[in-house]
């Protein structure tokens, strides 16, 4: 069953969000090749811990760190450890926080270092995946409109999308229902209503879309070895007009993303957009943003409050 937000949570999940937010704005900050991911996870639980949250990845299920560490051909839930990257690596970092009873759960791709294009373009477009999932997660579409939105970008660039592992929804507890494969039909499945959050997270390969697990039984990898992205952000359906009003200048989400993008990609500290909140990012867009960019209606995520239909 999908458990509905009242306001009142979807503001303390907005909470946990922005928690989560800066914590990976600072672990992207940092990483470079030389650094370890165990340096990275380390960072991500102090930075938690000091501002009164708790990582919730640790000892979900058992898994003992504070962020999965997912280097090239890994695709979610690696091991931090002593390796240390290396130009021209990737690297997935998946950070989940709780905090007041609430958790945020998030995911970038970084580069690290110089990288071939080839993988730059993986990581964009499964970034441009994200986004559109993310367009779809509004009141009277269909959960398959967030699947197909992933599916259908990836694939039309050649792309495997992962099938084994998918996005959920999120709450007082990390995973609730609904699943929320990467794959769809659109029309198909059950109707969004406001007050639902979900975590949105392509899973997006460079070959095939296959993967297998490692002995340690946590580290997924691709199959044929070829390189994998994860990006991940929870996302609120809401019809907040509150939010709304905050918004000086509605302009279309795109508009927002693609002005921060640019300034991120110029290295300039990116402006608040029109749109009133505007957070930081760092060296890509969507990632840690909080953008309240809205006409009638507003989703939030951790990160993200968009526009309405
Ligand atoms: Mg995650
Ligand atoms: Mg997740």
């Amino acid at each position: 069953m999908i458990i509905g937000k009242s306001k009142r949570e979807l503001e303390k999940m907005r909470a946990a969000g922005q928690l989560v937010g800066r914590v990976m704005q600072e672990l992207r900050r940092i990483i470079e090749p030389g650094v370890t991911t165990l340096e990275v996870d380390q960072l991500a639980e102090r930075m938690i811990r000091d501002a009164g949250g708790v990582p919730t990845f640790k000892g979900y299920h058992g898994f003992p760190f504070s962020i999965c560490a997912s280097v090239n051909e890994q695709v979610v839930h690696g091991f931090p450890s002593t390796r240390k990257l290396r130009d021209g690596d990737i690297f997935s970092i998946d950070c989940g926080v709780t905090l007041d009873g609430f958790v945020g759960d998030t995911a970038i791709t970084v580069p690290v270092g110089r990288v071939r294009e080839e993988w730059l373009a993986l990581i964009r477009v499964a970034e441009e995946c994200l986004e559109g999932a993310i367009e779809q997660c509004r009141e009277g579409r269909r959960l398959g409109d967030i699947g197909w939105a992933v599916q259908s970008h990836a694939e039309s660039k050649g792309y495997g999308v992962v099938r084994e592992y998918v996005g959920h929804g999120i709450g007082r507890k990390m995973h609730e229902d609904p699943q929320l494969p990467n794959y769809g039909t659109p029309g198909k499945g059950e109707k969004i209503r406001n007050g639902y959050v979900f975590a949105v997270e392509p899973m997006i390969n460079l070959g095939t879309h296959a993967t297998k697990v490692l002995p340690d039984k946590w580290t997924v990898v691709t199959l044929d070895g070829q390189p994998s992205v994860h990006v991940e952000h929870t996302v609120a359906v809401t019809g907040n007009s509150r939010l709304s009003r905050a918004t000086k200048s509605p302009q279309s989400l795109s508009k927002c993303l693609s002005s921060c993008w640019s300034n991120a990609r110029s290295g300039v500290a990116p402006a608040p957009c029109a749109a009133k909140s505007t957070t930081s990012i760092s060296n890509r867009p969507l990632q840690t943003m909080f953008a309240t960019c809205t006409r009638r209606r507003s989703l939030f995520t951790a990160l993200m409050i968009l526009p309405g239909k």
